[in-house]
């Protein structure tokens, strides 16, 4: 398995993986002629050690390449990782830039994040949540009403400024920027995604990331089990 549905049109793909837990190992054992050929429970042991002591730079000759595609507010957000990402179009090779499927080139049909009228949040009692518990039915039932009145009706208004010639690159401005879905690729180290996993499935991370970030922890777990188990809890905070 290597790609996992995300929210109501989103999705993660796993499309390469350079590395392995064994990678972590025989280059911390580098340094004293060592090499394991299958990881041994001293390996485990050497993992977890490496991770919480905070010595890093092991779990940097692994990389993951990800296909992802989400609502363009979780785009902003997961292109802050720069360190040790790059997010690219073909293969992710500079590491210090990305791609995505911007509209200005591309007209194919836009897609468009809808909650669902049971998955509107009210606003949060604590200033460091972004969100708190589900609104009432009727207040979810109008926002989704109303949110998709809107799309419709930018979308109307896209389609006639192709229609009338206006260029993609500025025809797009009609369309609701937050929730449209945009493709991408984010190239990272093993531990670009631990962090980018750490801090995304934290409660104070938006909820709609930590949908992306525990499908991420999900594929980059079936490559890497004893060094994400290290590297990583389930709630996002470093053991
Ligand atoms: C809950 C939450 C809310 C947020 N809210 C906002 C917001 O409102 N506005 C906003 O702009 N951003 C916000 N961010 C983004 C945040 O500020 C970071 O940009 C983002 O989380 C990426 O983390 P990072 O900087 O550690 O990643 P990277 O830039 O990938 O860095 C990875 C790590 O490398 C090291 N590093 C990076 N640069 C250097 C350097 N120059 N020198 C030495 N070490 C370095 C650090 O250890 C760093 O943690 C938020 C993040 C979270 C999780």
């Amino acid at each position: 398995m290597n790609r996992l549905e995300v929210l109501d049109k989103g999705y993660v793909i796993l499309h390469d993986v350079m590395g392995s837990d064994l990678t972590v190992v025989n280059s911390a054992r580098v340094s004293y002629d060592k090499k394991s050929e299958s990881l041994t429970e001293g390996d485990r042991r050497l993992i977890a050690f490496l991770a919480r002591e905070g010595h890093t730079s092991p779990f940097r000759h692994s990389t993951l390449q990800f296909e992802v595609y989400s609502p363009l507010m979780v785009a902003r957000q997961h292109f802050k990782y720069i360190v040790g990402s790059s997010i690219a179009e073909a293969t992710g090779d500079n590491m210090d830039a990305w791609n995505e499927s911007s509209r200005r080139y591309v007209t194919e049909e836009p897609t468009f994040y809808l909650p669902q009228p049971d998955e509107w949040r009210s606003a949060p009692e604590s200033s460091k949540q972004g969100s708190g518990d589900i609104v009432p039915y009727v207040i979810g039932k109008a926002a989704w009403l109303r949110l998709m009145d809107q799309i419709d009706s930018d979308y109307a208004n896209y389609k006639w400024a192709l229609e009338h010639g206006i260029c993609a690159e500025q025809a797009r401005l009609f369309l609701p920027a937050y929730g449209m879905y945009v493709r991408y690729y984010w190239t990272a180290s093993l531990q670009s995604v631990a962090h980018f996993v750490n801090q995304r499935l934290a409660d104070d991370a938006q909820v709609e990331i930590q949908a992306y970030a525990r499908a991420v922890l999900e594929l980059a777990r079936e490559h890497f089990p004893a060094s994400i188990d290290a590297l990583v809890t389930e709630a996002g905070v470093r053991k």
